[in-house]
């Protein structure tokens, strides 16, 4: 089997896998109880968290771990809401379901809520950007990198331009799709919190990652036991966090190995796909993430597309996983898409573990299945 849907999840790496059967057998006992197999488990817990401050370039102390990054995002939103009438908020088109969706929703609950568009390349669109900043802006979430594009968005400068209008703005990045894929420097990003997940990576699923520069102002989601500082109750997801530690190291540590891997894989078939097959057009920013090849062909369905090739054991998605069984997809056409191309669209997107002889048949049989289907609506 061919998997070409890594944005969507991950294999978990071997390593990773053996270690969490490892302290599952081995130290299985609940964080917070008080005997000595316990307090050497809270250890644990805390040198996974000093192992991703390093790798992410952040204070550990700044971390809690979650359920995922659906989990993450709706904390971080909802954790840091606030009854000021006057405060606004800023999100992008562009976001995941798991911050769109709750932003949506705080607009229909009369909060001040505003929509920042996408460029025809799929990143955020500064010019708009800075017309919805003011001194009320409150609290803005912008992704880091676009989970159905792979468009890179600026995180850095548009930090700073928000900082430099409302100086005591939240600014908040889902990095879901960029950790262990581009280089992340939460200290250098300057953003005050930040999503990730385990998955995405090669870790395990359901373990999400939040860092928050300013833990003390979040309001917890769960009220319960009181675990990391009050604010995620609930018993740690103990072999999930240590291993996850561990994905992140391997993530980071061969990041421009991986990264430059994949760019040959997308590199050779953006430009077959190209040659061999009319009416395409692939959405994609001059700075794109190597690991996502998002395109479009007219006149056709995704999900056909995807259903064809799994005929020959190959799998590829047709946009975010959450939101792939709708039929419109609302990132493509903020970018401007023509109806035509948007049902046509497909997300092809790559890991590590894909080999060239892989990409070369994938590569083949789209461009066969393609223009089979092309030759069919005409
Ligand atoms: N944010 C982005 C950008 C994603 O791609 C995803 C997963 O598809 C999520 C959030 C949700 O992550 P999780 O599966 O950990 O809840």
């Amino acid at each position: 089997m061919i998997f070409l849907d890594n944005a969507s999840t991950t294999k978990i790496d071997k390593q990773v896998n053996q270690l969490i059967y490892s302290i599952n057998e081995e130290q299985f006992y609940n964080p917070s109880a008080l005997y000595g197999k316990s307090i050497e488990v809270q250890q644990k817990i805390e040198v996974a968290k000093n192992d991703i401050s390093k790798a992410l370039n952040c204070k550990e102390d700044c971390l809690l771990f979650t359920s995922g990054a659906t989990e993450t995002n709706n904390l971080i939103i909802k954790g840091f809401l606030t009854n000021n009438k006057q405060a606004e908020y800023i999100f992008s088109m562009g976001e995941h379901p798991s911050v769109f969706e709750v932003a949506d929703n705080l607009k229909n609950l009369g909060y001040k809520v505003n929509f920042v568009n996408l460029n025809k390349d799929g990143s955020v669109d500064l010019e708009h950007f800075k017309s919805l900043l003011n001194q009320n802006t409150y609290f803005i979430s912008i992704m880091h990198v676009n989970n159905e594009t792979g468009a890179i968005n600026d995180i850095k400068s548009m930090v700073y331009l928000a900082k430099q209008i409302s100086k005591n703005v939240i600014f908040h990045s889902d990095g879901v799709q960029a950790v262990g894929k581009i280089e992340v420097n939460l200290q250098d990003l300057g953003v005050d919190a930040y999503s990730m997940s385990a998955h995405k990576f090669h870790g395990p699923k359901g373990v999400g990652i939040l860092y928050c520069k300013n833990l003390s102002k979040l309001k917890p989601l769960f009220l319960g036991g009181g675990q990391q500082k009050g604010l995620r109750s609930g018993t740690e997801n103990v072999s999930g966090i240590i291993s996850t530690a561990l994905a992140v190291k391997n993530a980071v540590e061969n990041l421009n190995l991986n990264a430059n891997k994949v760019k040959s894989f997308r590199n050779y078939m953006k430009q077959k796909l190209l040659e061999n097959i009319k009416s395409s057009m692939i959405n994609e920013n001059p700075n794109n993430s190597p690991y996502i090849l998002s395109i479009s062909f007219k006149g056709l369905k995704g999900e056909v597309i995807l259903h064809m090739l799994e005929e020959y054991d190959i799998l590829i998605g047709t946009g975010s996983a959450c939101s792939s069984k709708k039929s419109d997809n609302r990132i493509l056409r903020n970018m401007g898409r023509d109806k035509s191309y948007i049902q046509g669209s497909i997300r092809i997107s790559f890991s590590k573990n894909n080999t060239i002889e892989e990409i070369e048949f994938a590569t083949q049989k789209i461009i066969q299945v393609v223009n089979e289907l092309t030759q069919k609506v005409a």
